[in-house]
């Protein structure tokens, strides 16, 4: 039987092996490698960082959810990719190496946070990227007495976006960050947290950014309703700000400005995953994100797709584009093991919902003028909220099965 293996196991990942398996069957036997036991529903990590949500509550068993659809599940760090053996190679948790052959790869391995990049990010950094960064941020801002908070994103490291084959050098665009919906979610989501404490008068905000202007990826008109709300909210906006170290009492950019901070809130650096590293290199382009045509086929190896956050083509880094890349590369598939499926074309739009959970609120952003639509709306109301409520209980009652995902919208 035809052996698809997939890598990864959230967003990108698990839509690509459920898609697959709805799509093709017994026609296909397929096994997700994850090197966590569990899928995480990152998008609520704010939640678990203001005590609103505890990280078990975002998560699920890997194992017991994908063996209900019949897709096997190893638990194991991928090491290394040989696309010339169809080989992957992982270690289990005792750090013994192990290989995986496959007749496709769907890789959805996302891409890395790059935490080392910032100096001093360990002692003094907090995130909410990942449950233990969102815990740690919880901790201390329960514990907050009131001073300088600095919220915002480290750089994105995307790679030169050269030309190859028929594809334009700008298929997929530049961008200063990775992916800033979490700051702004942040930014919202802070102050009535803070009041409850009782501090919120006494605390001075700035975000700030690498780019000239808060996030870049979203049309002028939506930018200027942000800076109008954050000048509203008394925050100071810094731009052009590169992060480059984390101190007791302050932030400092690659040209020696500081910020001052008692709690510094990043978004890590983004950089490609390591495996790219030690892995064929004609998969990836120079900063090691998998480089692949319209339906997410390796344009090297056309037995190898990438999904999500690890290809090249998803810019912004949204949950949106890793379930949208990843049902492409599914549907591709099953078409070529003999299953006729419309493939949807790849037509990107960032689409967002920044919760305000303490005040019942949401913002919802619709755009895709950073791909040259016209496409530009921010939304606020109770049903925002809501909206990405259900978003998150579908998630997890799914087991991670967005297949009603591009309903949400509507
Ligand atoms: C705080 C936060 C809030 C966000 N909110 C939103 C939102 O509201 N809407 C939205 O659209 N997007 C949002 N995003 C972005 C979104 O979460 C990401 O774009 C999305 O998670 C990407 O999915 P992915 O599956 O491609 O990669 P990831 O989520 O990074 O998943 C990669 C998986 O691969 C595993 N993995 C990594 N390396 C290896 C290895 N070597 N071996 C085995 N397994 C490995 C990881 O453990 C993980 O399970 C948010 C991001 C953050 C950080």
């Amino acid at each position: 039987m035809t052996k698809l293996l997939v890598l990864g196991g959230r967003f990108a990942a698990l839509t690509a092996a459920y898609t697959a398996k709805r799509l093709l069957g017994n026609k296909i036997d397929i096994t997700l490698i994850n090197d966590k036991p569990y899928a995480v529903f990152r998008p609520n990590l704010p939640h678990v960082a203001l005590g609103l949500a505890k990280p078990e509550e975002l998560e699920f068993d890997l194992k017991s959810a994908l063996s209900r659809k019949g897709i096997n599940f190893i638990n194991g760090k991928v090491v290394r990719i040989d696309a010339n053996k169809n080989a992957v190679y992982y270690l289990d948790s005792n750090g013994k190496e192990h290989i995986e052959r496959y007749d496709y790869l769907i890789v959805g391995f996302g891409a890395k946070l790059g935490v080392e990049k910032i100096k001093g990010f360990n002692k003094y950094g907090y995130s909410v990227c990942e449950p233990e960064y969102a815990l740690k941020l919880y901790n201390r801002l329960k514990e907050f007495k009131g001073g300088n908070i600095a919220i915002g994103s480290g750089v994105f490291y995307q790679g030169s976006l050269r030309k190859r084959g028929k594809y334009p050098e700008s298929w997929a665009p530049k961008a200063d960050s990775a992916c800033e919906g979490p700051v702004f979610e942040m930014s919202i989501m802070l102050p009535p947290f803070l009041k409850r404490l009782g501090v919120y008068n006494k605390t001075h905000i700035t975000i700030f950014t690498p780019g000239s202007d808060i996030l870049t990826d979203l049309s002028e008109s939506a930018r200027r309703l942000v800076r109008d709300l954050y000048k509203k909210m008394g925050y100071e906006l810094v731009t052009d700000f590169r992060i480059k170290e984390i101190r007791e009492k302050e932030i400092i950019s690659e040209d020696g400005k500081k910020i001052k901070a008692d709690i510094a809130i990043v978004l890590p650096p983004y950089e490609a995953n390591d495996v790219a590293k030690s892995s064929t290199p004609e998969l990836f382009d120079d900063a090691g994100f998998g480089l692949t045509d319209e339906h997410m086929r390796s344009i090297s190896y056309d037995n190898i797709y990438f999904v999500g956050d690890a290809n090249q083509l998803t810019v912004p880094k949204l949950g949106a584009l890793a379930v949208f890349t990843a049902r492409i590369a599914a549907e591709d598939l099953a078409n070529r093991l003999g299953v006729n499926v419309k493939i949807e074309s790849y037509d990107p739009k960032i689409y967002c919902i920044a919760d305000n959970p303490l005040e019942n609120t949401g913002v919802e952003v619709v755009d895709n003028t950073l791909f040259n639509g016209g496409i530009s709306r921010v939304t606020e109301s109770k049903a925002k909220h809501m909206a990405k409520s259900m978003l998150y209980k579908y998630f997890i009652w799914t087991k991670g099965d967005m297949a009603l995902d591009q309903y949400f919208e509507q």
